[in-house]
């Protein structure tokens, strides 16, 4: 269900700022404390089915899409960071 959520989202241009149905899909995310082996803590949206234990991740509040959610994990872990490849895959880095 998050994968076509974003699909939609992305579909109707909102990343583009200008959405075309009216509405702004707010998403809740989360991001790993523990990095992946390339060093990436990976970005979750809070629907998401492979998102760890609350006691693993940092909420990084509600957002408007994945990418601005990647970039703010990388900021407040001041790591490197990507949407995980399930509920953000429009959003990878690596
Ligand atoms: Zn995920």
């Amino acid at each position: 269900m998050a994968d076509r959520r974003w699909d939609v989202v992305q579909m109707s241009g909102v990343f583009n700022g200008c959405p075309n149905d009216g509405v702004i899909t707010m998403a809740e995310f989360y991001v790993e404390k523990n990095a992946q082996g390339n060093g990436d803590h990976v970005v979750h949206t809070a629907d998401c089915s492979l998102l760890p234990s609350k006691e693993t991740v940092h909420y990084l509040g509600s957002i408007s899409n994945a990418k601005s959610a990647v970039k703010k994990a990388a900021e407040l872990l001041r790591k490197q960071a990507s949407g995980c490849p399930h509920c953000t895959p429009a959003y990878q880095t690596t």
